[in-house]
């Protein structure tokens, strides 16, 4: 393999494209995120792939330079899980809004999860569709009614973080978008875990959303003016599972995860809440003899005997 002695900037990872988010959205502080994680971790931007679906966020691989694709909406799992199963030597980053990953997209969601495949998906929260005009999202909590919406939303919102541990993510973690460095370490650490990596960003999306504003996050609201938002980390809470096969353990820890996900309103956790390493959906397909160590991409199926493949068949 060849060495790489480049240091890669920021600028590395940044493509010359205008962005058309509005302004004072929080995708912004998501891509900065991104791009910091990556040239913290060194990852040669031709070795990274950001897919996403469809939405506002849909556009990040736009914005990243390495290479991006959007897919469908509700569909970009499944395409970052080929993607992944295609190419192993790549970082794989999938993103996409609340609306694609858990309405649309929610099947996927959960089953990209259990199959446990190493990629990072980072979900951009806004708790509404803002690229049509601000419908209510799977995450806006019943009752509520933002600027863009002509009645209160008569559905329950899910909660991510719960269904991302029992769906059988092993790296769980929130992040804010508008806390850039602390959500570029938590993307770092998710890109560097083995395994399907969900981060959940509360993001601001000024437009559409006047309730869960910047100011009401950072709690400018509210006398005293403490923000909502705490440091799971800074509280002694240890996500990590240490021993994997201890079934007990693992319950230990997921249960502590889900308790500390229903913690809403006056403070918000945010950091990792749930890590485990476990054999991932490439680990077990190496095992079987169905993948090898050198990706398919970089193997020339029209030179393989599928003699034995064809007989099978007939
Ligand atoms: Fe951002 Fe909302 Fe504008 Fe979309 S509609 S770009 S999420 S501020």
């Amino acid at each position: 393999m060849a060495i790489e002695l480049k240091v890669y900037e920021l600028k590395d990872y940044r493509a010359d494209i205008h962005s058309d988010w509005c302004p004072g959205c929080g995708d912004f502080g998501i891509l900065a995120a991104i791009q910091q994680a990556l040239q913290r971790l060194q990852v040669p931007p031709h070795r990274v792939a950001v897919c996403s679906g469809i939405g506002c966020s849909g556009k990040t691989p736009h914005y990243i330079r390495a290479y991006g694709f959007h897919t469908l909406h509700g569909r970009v799992l499944p395409f970052a899980t080929g993607l992944k199963l295609a190419n192993h030597d790549l970082t794989v980053i999938a993103v996409g809004g609340d609306g694609d990953g858990y309405g649309i997209g929610a099947g996927y969601f959960i089953n990209a999860g259990r199959r446990n495949v190493d990629l990072t998906y980072i979900v951009f929260n806004n708790e509404v569709y803002g690229l049509t005009k601000g419908q209510a999202a799977p995450t806006l909590a019943q009752g509520a009614k933002t600027k863009s919406m002509p009645e209160e939303n008569v559905q329950q919102a899910i909660n991510p973080i719960a269904l991302a541990v029992g769906a059988g993510y092993t790296f769980v973690a929130r992040g804010f978008a508008l806390d850039v460095k602390h959500l570029g370490d938590l993307i770092a650490r998710a890109i560097t875990h083995r395994g399907s990596a969900f981060i959940d960003v509360l993001q601001t999306c000024p437009t559409y959303n006047d309730i869960h504003t910047k100011e009401w996050f950072l709690g400018l609201d509210r006398p005293g003016r403490q923000s909502r938002l705490y440091r799971l980390e800074e509280t002694g809470f240890d996500p990590v599972v240490k021993n994997p096969d201890d079934p007990e353990e693992v319950r230990v820890k997921q249960l502590a995860a889900i308790a500390k996900s229903y913690e809403w309103g006056d403070r918000i956790p945010i950091g990792v809440f749930y890590q485990v390493s476990l054999p991932t959906l490439e680990d077990r397909l190496r095992a079987k003899g169905i993948l090898g160590e050198v990706p398919l991409a970089r193997t020339d199926p029209f030179r393989r005997d599928v003699t034995e493949l064809i007989e099978a068949l007939r």
